[in-house]
């Protein structure tokens, strides 16, 4: 008999940390669900990844910010699929635009927290009573140092973490009875796009360890929360920072 197919949704899964998760879950063997704002190529080169890992899935283009598009594209994805529940949601997607508050426009408040926190309820939030009911389900939210400690310049990107940290610790208790773990991973410096524009030989003098965080180790982590071992993990919030912050 065939294993039933496993569905996991990765926002922000065309680049960087989510393209890593993505292959990671078609290694397992998922369906993934790789979510991406615009960059339409990237997330294709994900899927043929995804595939040669022995997986498979599709690209899904929505912005997360919007309420309105993750809840379309998600609804219209469950009604083409009666009765696939997507048991894995990573909340990947994220952006950074750092400037002291001092100079921190409206806009850039505005859409460094609804990528990521807004994000988080906007996509989450439609997946839950699947989980709930088939009373298994894994909910990884990939945060930040900053969100912890907070970093100057990051007052906006701060919030949006801290704020994703609060509604993991809530959302775990109100959902760990009925078998789903809800998580976060809080990376230090990892080298994707996202970081190119840091000098990297600078900042590495301050990690004890060294170095940046390749995109992998990030998602060999987030794999260990969604295996059936972490089932009794939730409502935490897990550093991978090299030593820089503890
Ligand atoms: P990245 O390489 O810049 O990739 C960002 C990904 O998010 C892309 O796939 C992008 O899609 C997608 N995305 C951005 N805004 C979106 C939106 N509104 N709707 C849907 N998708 C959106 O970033 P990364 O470094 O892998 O970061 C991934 C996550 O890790 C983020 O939440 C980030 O805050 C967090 N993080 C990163 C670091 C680091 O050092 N890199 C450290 C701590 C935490 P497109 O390709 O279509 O643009």
């Amino acid at each position: 008999m065939t294993e039933p197919t496993k569905y996991a949704l990765v926002t922000g899964g065309s680049r960087g940390i989510g393209r890593e998760i993505c292959l990671k879950l078609g290694g397992r063997g998922y369906y993934v669900l790789i979510n991406y704002q615009s960059n339409a190529a990237e997330a294709e080169k994900t899927l043929a990844g995804v595939r040669a890992a022995g997986g498979d899935g599709e690209t899904m283009q929505f912005d997360v910010a919007s309420g309105e598009a993750a809840g379309a594209a998600i609804a219209a994805w469950q009604q083409a699929h009666k009765g696939a529940c997507i048991e894995v949601v990573v909340n990947n997607a994220g952006i950074r635009d750092d400037v002291l508050m001092m100079w921190m426009e409206p806009q850039q408040w505005h859409t460094v927290i609804a990528t990521s926190l807004d994000g988080f309820y906007n996509v989450t939030r439609p997946l839950l009573r699947d989980m709930l009911v088939n009373r298994f389900g894994r909910i990884v939210n990939i945060v930040s140092l900053s969100g912890i400690k907070g970093l100057p310049g990051q007052a906006n990107y701060a919030a949006a973490k801290g704020g994703v940290i609060a509604a993991t610790k809530a959302l775990a208790q109100e959902v760990a009875k009925k078998g789903v773990t809800v998580n976060a991973i809080a990376p230090g410096f990892v080298r994707t796009d996202m970081t190119a524009d840091i000098d990297e030989a600078e900042i590495r003098k301050q990690i004890p360890a060294g170095r940046f965080c390749e995109p992998a180790e990030v998602a060999d982590l987030a794999m260990f929360l969604i295996s059936d071992k972490a089932s009794y993990i939730t409502g935490e919030v897990i550093s991978i920072n090299g030593g820089l912050y503890t």
